[in-house]
């Protein structure tokens, strides 16, 4: 049954002025499935406000982790921002969602294409061993507006270096040119191939799975161009390659 559980923040990561991720332990938060969710709350004037926020984490890490911006005028995470560390917040038990590997057909490459905040869920399919043992390929495709909105970059690499001939990361930055870096949004950039030949692999129907994660507009193009290149959604009533969660 769902239940709200107290917790408090034991950590807090400023990535730079809005881009933050929050740690809490919560020892009693049972066993969750690597690309879940949960709803994250604050009391306030005697209510919980509440919103769902993915879990960075991965399942058998100690403390659960989120990672979010300050929405303007947003209800809860402008207040989410403010918290520091030893400030309580709840959690709802358990986690939910089928962004998770047990929901997406065997494949021999698995494409996790993400926007902002939306890596969240992606981080924590790549701290299960499930991942690298079930996948030939795996591209992390990780698009933000700034450099410096591209989180967790250290932890990525970790991979990178454990998994060289199995891991590709492809960050992408939208408002300024990087050298060694793809510049642009992500539908277009997979429309002309360029993340493609970055990575030396093609997508197709045959071989590729696709999960996307973040930006609506993101999701809603990169379907479209991926439906063109001949991959469908994935239902279980009827599979596909691609499978996809909104965060708005
Ligand atoms: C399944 C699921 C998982 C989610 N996981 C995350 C997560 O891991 N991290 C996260 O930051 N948010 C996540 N969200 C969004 C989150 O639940 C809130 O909507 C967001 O934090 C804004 O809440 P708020 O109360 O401050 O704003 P509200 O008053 O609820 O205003 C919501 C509006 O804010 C905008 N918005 C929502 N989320 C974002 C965002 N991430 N970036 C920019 N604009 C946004 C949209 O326009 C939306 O209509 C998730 C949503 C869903 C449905």
């Amino acid at each position: 049954m769902a239940q709200w559980l107290d917790t408090t923040v034991v950590n807090r990561t400023d990535w730079n002025d809005h881009l933050f991720s929050l740690r809490f332990s919560c020892t009693e938060f049972p066993q969750f499935k690597a690309g879940q969710f949960t709803k994250i709350g604050i009391e306030h004037d005697g209510k919980i406000i509440s919103r769902p926020y993915s879990l960075v984490s991965g399942p058998d890490e100690n403390g659960l982790e989120i990672i979010a911006v300050p929405v303007e005028d947003g209800s809860l995470s402008p207040k989410l921002h403010k918290l520091q560390i030893g400030e309580p917040l709840k959690i709802m038990s358990p986690a939910t969602g089928f962004l998770i590997l047990d929901e997406v057909p065997k494949s021999r490459d698995l494409w996790l294409m993400a926007t902002g905040t939306g890596v969240g869920p992606f981080l924590s399919i790549l701290a299960t061993e499930q991942v690298w043992h079930n996948y030939e390929n795996i591209v992390l495709v990780y698009g933000a507006r700034y450099e410096d909105d591209l989180a967790y970059k250290e932890l990525i690499a970790t991979w990178s270096k454990q998994y060289p001939d199995k891991f590709h990361f492809v960050p992408i930055v939208s408002r300024e040119s990087m050298a060694d870096r793809l510049h642009g949004r992500i539908p277009l950039l997979l429309k002309t191939s360029l993340i493609q030949q970055q990575v030396g692999l093609d997508i197709h129907a045959d071989h590729s799975q696709v999960m996307l994660c973040g930006n609506p507009a993101m999701i809603e193009e990169a379907t479209q161009t991926l439906i063109e290149l001949g991959l469908s959604k994935h239902l279980r009533r009827s599979p596909g390659q691609i499978s996809l969660e909104r965060y708005w």
